[in-house]
């Protein structure tokens, strides 16, 4: 336990005494006027403030309870109950704190803090001080923050930690500012002089004591005064300055008296007590009996011990009675162990510990509510800084969003003036081109209704264009009516563009082809609103050169259709590109097959190379025509072919056309033709032209060849009689079966021809010699002598032969003269015969034995 050194008591109760309650006017809220009176008169306050509490507490005015709490506290301050003080300053806590005005309950903190510190509870006392010091940082009020570190100035004097007690009262200071606030500055300024003098700084103390009294000025505050001459007594006991002493020591008893207030007069006579000592030890020891009784009175054990202590000696060195002097030292020895009893009372553990433990608390709790302040202002700097940085943002984002919302905006007005004008001048432009067009310009609603109708009306349908501003349908050929109704229909559903040829009708009643391009439009000034613009021109010449075209194409088809021939188009690369119906007539093969198929394709192999070579040449640009046989289906195929180049426009060689017509009939004829020309109508062997080209070739041979020639020259006898006797009919019968006779006798590369009449010859190529053309001879007239029957009946008739046997040197003329010297010959002998002329010379008329019967 550490004993306080002799004068801590005394300063410590007289600076806790003396705190005041000085909540300053502007703090909002202002003093009770009790509060003030309690100063001057605290007994007369006390009694009244008694009434007022019991009136506020009836009505609940929980503020006005804690102010009057307040003034209780003061006045019992004033009078030194410091019970009453630590009570009042409790219930004056506990009201503010009721009625939830900060600033309040911080007066009510500090009052109540004051109380516990006046009984030396100083961890209590602290801790509300660091209770009212937080809510100062909500509720930041100078003349409060004054005031809770003139506490702890108190608190830092009463623990003996000087520089502390300094360092608090300057910041006490500098928290009051230039507040006009004379009481708490006196106040703060003591406890300065009084730290500063217990640091034995003397001058410093002594300075600073002068500005308190100059504070204090004429100040009506009694105690604060006495307190002040107190603290000046002290400090000029340290110096011997027995005068101040005693000139401090009347002023405080004058207060005294002033205020009623017995431990001030204690104080004022302990204060004169220890001045005298030395000089007037009497008058000390009367002094400080006086002293002793008022502390006695008012329990003030450890004022009245601390007396005693300075009594004792006293009495001794002036050797009073020694009965006197044993009661002063049984009642300073009684006091000492009751303090101490009562100090370990109070304090359980080690007292020094406890300062300590109070000290670091203090710390502690003050450097906890920094840390705590710091982070809640950094948390709250923070908030606001990214508040602030939000804000800011969120203020740029929309300023930007702003700007490109009034630059987009200002560019689609732009955009839609440019439009717009543009649209202007194009609708401008259009409408000068749509009056000056020759094509029919309409501008229309999708029901029909026509908003422009171009000034070509009238040119192309008659009609002035006031005539077509309402619908007129009846106008469109029936025919057409429907399509050019389901075009409107779809364009006006799905938009874009469309094209529609139909017939309108001319005012002069003729139809007009019309090629109409229609295109969906919104309307002008009318997002809503649609409409279809179209041009239309008239086609008429051009449908009409169409329809012209495709009755020639028909006519064509139909003339190459039916055309025996086979007509075909060919591209360069030989290709059909076009077949008639003709060629399913003649192969049986289907003309569209063919198409995209190439000629060596279609044809074969065998066939093309019989064209090829006149492909080739139509294709250079050379039109060619040939003949020639294939064989189609098993049958010969005799054609003529005119292969003709196909020319472009540009001249260009773009394929060919092929007319193939089929003349095996034709062949047939010209053969038949031919062969009549050379036979003899009647009996079907040779004419005689047929014989003179024979004849001649057979010369030719034989002049080449060396070979005998024998030409048999026959005469029918007598055949004029037949004629005459059976008819003209029956005549040709009979030289029918007599020609017939003669092919079925001859080998068949000899030549029987008819001369004429009744006459015919055989030209016999190749006989060895004479006799054996006698040999045919004798034999010929064998044959004829049987009966021929004819459509009247058997006929009998005989033939003469002359036989001219040439070995060279005859020409036709000559050989045929030889041989109808020997039918002469023959006739003469009697006929039924032959006789033979050789180009030698030789004649054989001689009996022959044929003719022996016939005469
Ligand atoms: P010959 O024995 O001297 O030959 O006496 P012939 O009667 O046969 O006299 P000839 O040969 O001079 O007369 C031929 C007759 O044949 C003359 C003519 O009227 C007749 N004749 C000529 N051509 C034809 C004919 O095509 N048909 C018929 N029926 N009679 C013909
Ligand atoms: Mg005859």
């Amino acid at each position: 336990m550490l004993r306080p050194h002799r004068g801590l008591t005394l300063t410590a109760l007289l600076c806790l005494a003396a705190w005041p309650s000085l909540s300053g006017a502007d703090d909002g809220i202002p003093r009770h006027d009790l509060e003030t009176r309690a100063l001057l008169q605290p007994e007369a306050a006390m009694d009244e403030i008694a009434g007022e509490i019991e009136r506020a507490q009836q009505r609940g005015d929980m503020q006005q309870l804690a102010l009057l709490y307040l003034a209780r506290a003061n006045a019992c301050r004033v009078i030194a109950d410091w019970n009453c003080q630590r009570e009042a300053g409790s219930r004056a806590r506990d009201a503010a704190v009721a009625s939830g005005n900060g600033i309040l309950t911080i007066r009510g903190l500090i009052a109540d803090s004051r109380g516990s510190i006046a009984l030396q509870d100083f961890s209590r006392g602290e801790h509300l001080l660091g209770e009212a010091q937080r809510l100062l940082q909500e509720h930041p009020q100078p003349v409060l923050a004054a005031d809770v570190y003139l506490a702890y100035s108190s608190l830092s004097y009463s623990l003996g930690k000087h520089a502390l007690g300094v360092e608090y009262a300057e910041r006490g200071l500098a928290a009051l500012g230039s507040a006009d606030e004379p009481a708490m500055r006196v106040r703060l300024l003591r406890n300065r002089a009084r730290a500063e003098a217990q640091l034995g700084e003397a001058e410093k103390a002594q300075a600073t004591l002068q500005q308190a009294q100059q504070a204090l000025g004429t100040l009506n505050d009694p105690k604060l005064r006495a307190e002040l001459y107190l603290e000046t007594a002290r400090m000029a006991r340290s110096k011997n300055d027995v005068a101040i002493q005693r000139r401090s020591g009347n002023q405080v008893l004058e207060l005294a008296v002033q205020l009623k207030n017995a431990q001030l007069a204690g104080l004022g006579h302990e204060v004169l007590g220890l001045a005298a000592i030395g000089s007037n030890e009497d008058d000390a020891a009367q002094e400080l009996r006086l002293a002793l009784d008022s502390f006695r009175r008012l329990n003030q054990n450890r004022d009245e011990l601390r007396v005693l202590r300075e009594l004792i000696p006293l009495e001794i060195r002036r050797r009073a009675p020694r009965g006197d002097v044993e009661l002063l030292i049984v009642r300073e020895v009684d006091l000492g162990r009751e303090i101490d009893s009562a100090d370990r009372a109070k304090s359980s553990a080690d007292f020094d510990s406890r300062l300590k433990y109070a000290q670091s608390e203090i710390e502690l709790a003050r450097l906890k509510q920094e840390a705590i302040l710091a982070t809640e202002r950094a948390a709250a700097l923070a908030q606001t800084s990214r508040l602030t940085t939000a804000l800011i943002v969120t203020a740029a984002i929309m300023l930007l969003v702003l700007a490109a919302f009034f630059i987009q905006q200002w560019r689609a007005k732009r955009r839609l003036q440019l439009a717009y004008e543009a649209y202007r001048e194009s609708e401008g432009r259009y409408r000068m081109l749509a009056d000056n067009s020759r094509d029919l310009v309409v501008r229309m609603r999708v029901d029909g209704r026509r908003l422009y109708v171009s000034p070509s009306a009238r040119e192309m349908l008659g009609w002035a264009p006031e005539d077509l501003h309402e619908a007129r349908w009846e106008l469109v050929h029936p025919d057409d009516l429907d399509p050019l109704r389901e075009a409107i229909g779809r364009l006006a559903r799905h938009g874009g563009s469309a094209s529609i040829t139909y017939r309108a009708q001319h005012r002069d009643g003729h139809y007009v082809w019309i090629e109409a391009l229609g295109q969906l439009v919104r309307a002008d000034g009318d997002s809503d609103a649609q409409e279809i613009v179209y041009s239309g021109r008239d086609i008429s010449a051009r449908v009409e050169a169409e329809q012209a075209l495709a009755e020639s194409q028909r006519r064509l088809l139909a003339v190459t259709d039916n055309i025996p021939a086979l007509i075909a188009q060919f591209d360069t690369q030989e290709r059909y590109r076009f077949t008639n119906a003709f060629y399913r007539r003649a192969f049986d093969e289907n003309p569209e097959s063919m198409i995209g198929r190439t000629l060596r394709e279609v044809r074969g192999e065998e066939t093309y190379a019989v064209l090829r070579d006149y492909a080739a040449a139509a294709l250079r640009g050379e039109s060619v025509r040939f003949e020639g046989e294939i064989k189609r289906n098993g049958l010969d195929f005799q054609f003529q072919a005119h292969y003709v180049p196909d020319r472009a426009a540009d001249g260009n060689v773009q394929g060919f056309f092929a007319l193939t017509f089929d003349i095996s009939a034709l062949k047939q004829a010209q053969h038949e033709l031919a062969r009549l020309a050379r036979h003899d109508s009647m009996t079907g062997v040779a004419n005689r032209r047929h014989f003179d080209e024979r004849l001649g070739a057979a010369l030719a041979r034989s002049r080449r060849n060396g070979q005998p020639l024998a030409l048999l020259y026959l005469d029918i006898d007598y055949f004029k009689r037949i004629n005459d006797s059976r008819g003209h009919r029956v005549g040709d019968e009979v030289i029918v079966e007599f020609a017939r006779r003669l092919n079925a006798s001859v080998r068949g590369e000899d030549l029987v021809a008819r001369l004429g009449g009744d006459e015919f010859v055989i030209l016999i190529d190749a006989a060895a010699n004479p006799a054996a053309a006698e040999a045919i001879a004798a034999k010929l007239v064998a044959t004829m002598r049987d009966a021929i029957v004819t459509s009247a009946g058997s006929v009998h008739v005989t033939t003469s032969i002359g036989i001219a046997y040439s070995t060279g040197g005859l020409d036709a003329i000559g050989l045929v003269a030889l041989a109808d010297q020997a039918l002469y010959a023959a006739k003469t002998a009697g006929r039924d015969t032959y006789r033979l002329r050789t180009s030698d010379g030789t004649a054989g008329d001689e009996e022959k034995p044929v003719a022996a019967g016939q005469g």
